[in-house]
């Protein structure tokens, strides 16, 4: 598949499409889709980018353009058609073309020494068995069909027999191949299967983004995998960036008059020709032996590093390598005789529910933690455990004295799967939740559709502390040394009292109290000072906006040159960023509008910290739109109203979020509102259609 481009001929091309120099469409849209296949290809399975984010943006836009253009020319294997707007209704129940079956596990050198016994039993004496070994990685399994190179179905295990198509969703996942080449290779139609997983980092990313959103994690990268799979929205799916590991072919049928790849005698080569067609599978992790010892010797080995790979591995596969001798020991009811699974320690252990106390969050959220007898696993000794809220309390019916089944998968932190029932004695009691702030006494509230309890009191001195740790850590500000200890200490002492107040510490008074060597007192200055250069996404998010995680940040700083351009967003506006939604926008433009928030930021900038976005409050080089401001209003025809904005950006203009005496024109499209009424009684703006818009900008 990747043999006729490589990244000299990717860069050609890139420039050439990139400057419009290829004029034939026809061959505009194939040489894109040459660049954005192996772009994605390099990026998603091989894990090295090869070209810019905004290179690549712009190349798949003049893909969708032209394809807008020439609708003869659409394919369904193009780059564009992984994304659909619709929503999947519901998952129809499918029959795998081959059961999926799954695998017998041993846990030790007995239980393998045994399976390659029982594997003996079917070949020759004389014979030799070759094993392969790969990692067993831990997500959601899936069967994958393509048809004439196209991929036709995706489904999921289900119950072996009858899964779910999900092809939908599949398509969303960049390194599952949309086609291959396997026309050329003879193949008509091909079973392949394999796990959808879920990076740790990108796990870990899209957990703090369900605390800033106020949800409760998910327990492991597994779960995330397998539930993401299953949600109706398509876009949701892609947004938590799943990828895949195949690593069998179940089924294939050869194309009259053709042989099979020969490849497809064993299945070492048989992995390695699916990576070369594209696909993403553990070609370079597998390891072949001759011996069972040294599968034995290897698989120990492994389990100590475990935790090196991007993914979460439970355990490793080994497969008879050679298919002709899979296919002659055949499978049980439940499981092949070819192949097993070796699983690694488990990462569970039972203990006993102790207690439970209720922590205040930086939000005034209140968070039952779970005290157990410690006990030991995956390496650490886990003693305190997170149950996140009421509900999640409620739906396992966890109970005070009751036997625990806790896990911790890699580095995840411990979660208690459920208690168990059958170890009741009746002396179990129940959680209950206190209705006063356990750090203020405050009374403790709850909104309908939230599922925490939360102490409203501002100056709940917790929340203030959780506040300033919040702000000083390392993906907020950054100032080192500025933790839990040190940020509790001056709050003790009453030299700390609120965020600005970081930024006027009485030194002095610190230097004299003793207990601080100048050094670090000296590098804790420092620290401080240094954070007021930090980027204004970082000050937002420092800011700690509730629902406002770091990626949300991101989106507001770079919607606006300063800070202080936000006051003016109101929700319809900031809805119109993306992956803003009206629960984050509600409680922005809530924080915006606070004038104690307001005074945070004026005493902030006071003291020196950035809070303007640098890239955007540059002026453009010369525009024909400098020094305008813009504004729109109800519904454009035909322009994204983000497009619009960016197009009056490009020429040098700046949008404002409100109409004020600052605005110069407000552009209006239709069922336009209050700011319509606004702008004319001001008398100053000039209003202009959309049409008029257009003609302005040309
Ligand atoms: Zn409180």
């Amino acid at each position: 598949m990747y043999t006729t481009i490589n990244e000299k001929r990717l860069y050609e091309l890139a420039k050439k499409l990139l400057q419009k120099e290829v004029l034939d469409e026809q061959i505009a849209i194939n040489q894109l889709r040459e660049v954005i296949n192996y772009a994605d290809w390099k990026y998603y399975v091989q894990s090295e980018p090869v070209i810019a984010d905004f290179e690549y943006d712009v190349l798949y836009k003049l893909l969708k353009e032209l394809e807008e253009k020439r609708p003869d020319l659409l394919s369904p294997d193009s780059p564009t058609q992984r994304i659909s707007a619709g929503l999947s209704e519901r998952f129809p129940a499918v029959s795998h073309l081959v059961p999926m079956l799954s695998l017998d596990n041993t846990y030790n050198a007995d239980d393998l020494n045994d399976w390659d016994k029982r594997c003996r039993e079917f070949i020759d004496e004389t014979e030799v068995i070759e094993y392969c070994v790969e990692p067993k990685y831990d997500g959601a399994s899936i069967s994958l069909i393509y048809d004439n190179g196209l991929l036709l179905r995706g489904a999921t295990r289900g119950d072996g027999v009858m899964g779910e198509e999900v092809t939908l969703n599949i398509r969303q996942i960049m390194s599952v191949p949309l086609s291959a080449d396997f026309i050329k290779q003879g193949i008509n139609q091909i079973e392949i299967r394999g796990e959808i997983v879920i990076h740790k980092d990108k796990f870990e990313n899209f957990n703090k983004q369900r605390i800033a959103e106020g949800l409760a994690p998910l327990a492991n990268p597994r779960n995330a995998a397998s539930g993401t799979l299953r949600i109706l929205d398509p876009t949701e799916v892609r947004k938590r960036g799943l990828s895949a590991m195949l690593y069998h072919v179940s089924y294939y049928s050869v194309t009259a008059n053709k042989e099979k790849p020969e490849q497809l005698n064993t299945h070492y080569d048989t992995l390695q020709w699916l990576y070369s067609l594209g696909f993403p599978t553990p070609a370079k992790e597998m390891k072949i032996f001759k011996h069972i010892n040294d599968v034995i010797e290897y698989c120990h080995e492994f389990e100590q590093h475990r935790d090196e790979l991007p993914f979460e591995v439970d355990g490793l596969v080994i497969k008879v390598n050679n298919i002709a001798m899979q296919e002659k020991m055949g499978m049980t009811t439940h499981h092949p005789r070819w192949a097993v699974a070796y699983k690694f320690k488990a990462r569970q252990a039972t203990s006993k529910l102790l207690k439970v106390e209720f922590q205040v969050g930086r939000t005034g959220a209140i968070t039952p933690v779970a005290k157990i007898t410690p006990v030991p696993i995956g390496g650490v000794t886990v003693s305190s455990i997170s149950l996140f809220n009421e509900d999640v309390v409620r739906e396992k019916d966890v109970r005070i004295g009751d036997t625990v089944l806790v896990e911790r998968a890699g580095d995840v932190i411990p979660y208690i799967v459920k208690p168990l029932i059958e170890l009741r004695t009746g002396e179990e009691e129940e959680i209950k939740f206190p209705i006063n702030c356990p750090a203020c006494n405050g009374l403790l509230e709850k909104q309908p559709d939230e599922a925490a309890w939360r102490c409203i009191n501002m100056s709940c001195p917790v929340q203030v502390v959780e506040k300033l740790i919040h702000f000083a850590s390392k993906d907020a500000m950054d100032i080192r040394n500025m933790g839990t200890a040190n940020v509790q200490k001056f709050f003790d002492l009453e030299l700390l009292k609120d965020i600005p107040g970081i930024y006027t510490i009485d030194w002095d008074k610190i230097k004299m109290m003793g207990g601080f060597g100048e050094k670090s007192v000296t590098n804790l200055q420092q620290a401080i000072e240094n954070s007021k250069k930090q980027p204004l996404n970082r000050v937002i998010y420092g800011l700690g906006i509730r629902y406002v995680g770091e990626n949300t940040s991101k989106i507001l700083a770079s919607a606006v040159a300063n800070i202080r351009e936000l006051y003016d967003w109101d929700i319809e506006k900031l809805t119109t960023l993306g992956d803003v939604g009206p629960k984050v926008a509600t409680s922005v433009a809530d924080f915006f509008s606070r004038i104690e928030n307001r005074n945070t930021i004026d005493l902030l900038e006071a003291a020196g910290v950035n809070m303007v976005n640098e890239h955007k409050s540059q002026p453009k080089t010369e525009g024909a739109l400098n020094g305008k401001s813009f504004l729109f209003t109800g519904t454009l025809a035909k322009l994204k109203r983000s497009n619009a904005e960016a197009m009056v950006e490009d020429k040098g203009g700046t949008i404002l979020g409100g109409v004020s005496s600052k605005l110069n024109y407000l552009v209006v499209g239709a069922d336009a509102g209050s700011k319509l009424e606004k702008a004319k009684k001001l008398g100053t703006v000039a209003i202009l259609t959309e049409d008029e818009f257009l003609e302005l900008i040309q």
